[in-house]
């Protein structure tokens, strides 16, 4: 599934300029028995499978004894922990900056199935769960190229500078709000203008109209 987002563009640039160091850790490999287990039905009864405790959990700790290569500390370095479900945090611009100034290692824990069992997150084996938005995906996979994504972007070096990350929707530069409207040419299509205040060039009174526009 990670193909793709992950081996493209910006990313794809970033990995290669070693600003950036993914890996992908299959469950199953942690998984029981001949199959591989990694879920069992959920105590209490009802639909769907629940990812079981003693996987995941082994897992988590294997991964973290596996230090990044672009880590600064070293073998000092601790992993956040980071789990996508419904139920977290909804994810905003401002986490994503702390995320990405805080830590330098992240391990990303997608669920499946009905999720997973609680005791993962009541025993301290999560740091932080976090929602994309309201509104129920098949598992963690693609909230986790989201976070990725937006964490990258806020990495020194990983924006070219046309790309800037500083003046985008939600940045503190733009006052958290959502950002002005661009033009580009031609000047008219089918009857729509671009607004003469852009093809003036006066700085000042374009800064004035971006900053009004701002939403
Ligand atoms: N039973 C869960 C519930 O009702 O909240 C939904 C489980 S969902 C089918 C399977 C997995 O997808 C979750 O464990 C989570 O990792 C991921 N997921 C689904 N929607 C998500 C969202 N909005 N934000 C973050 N992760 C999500």
């Amino acid at each position: 599934m990670f193909e793709g987002p992950l081996t493209e563009s910006i990313l794809k640039r970033a990995q290669d300029d070693k600003l950036l160091d993914i890996h992908l850790h299959d469950l199953r490999q942690f998984g029981l028995g001949t199959y591989h287990q990694v879920d069992d039905s959920p105590y209490g009864g009802g639909a769907g499978m629940v990812m079981r405790v003693d996987v995941v959990v082994n897992a988590i700790e294997k991964v973290s004894t596996l230090t990044p290569a672009l880590s600064r500390k070293g073998r000092g370095s601790t992993p956040h922990r980071i789990y996508f479900s419904p139920r977290g945090k909804k994810l905003k611009q401002a986490m994503v900056e702390g995320i990405a100034k805080k830590h330098e290692w992240l391990i990303l824990l997608c669920g499946h199935y009905e999720g997973i069992d609680q005791r993962i997150i009541d025993g301290g084996f999560i740091d932080e769960e976090i929602s994309i938005g309201d509104y129920v995906l098949t598992g963690g996979e693609l909230p986790a190229m989201v976070l990725i994504d937006a964490v990258a972007r806020q990495i020194p070096g990983v924006l070219g500078h046309e790309e800037s990350a500083q003046e985008e929707s939600f940045s503190k530069t733009l006052g958290r709000k959502k950002e002005y409207p661009h033009f580009t040419r031609p000047e008219e299509f089918r009857g729509l203008k671009v607004p003469d205040i852009l093809l003036g060039g006066n700085h000042k009174e374009i800064e004035k109209w971006r900053q009004q526009n701002l939403q």
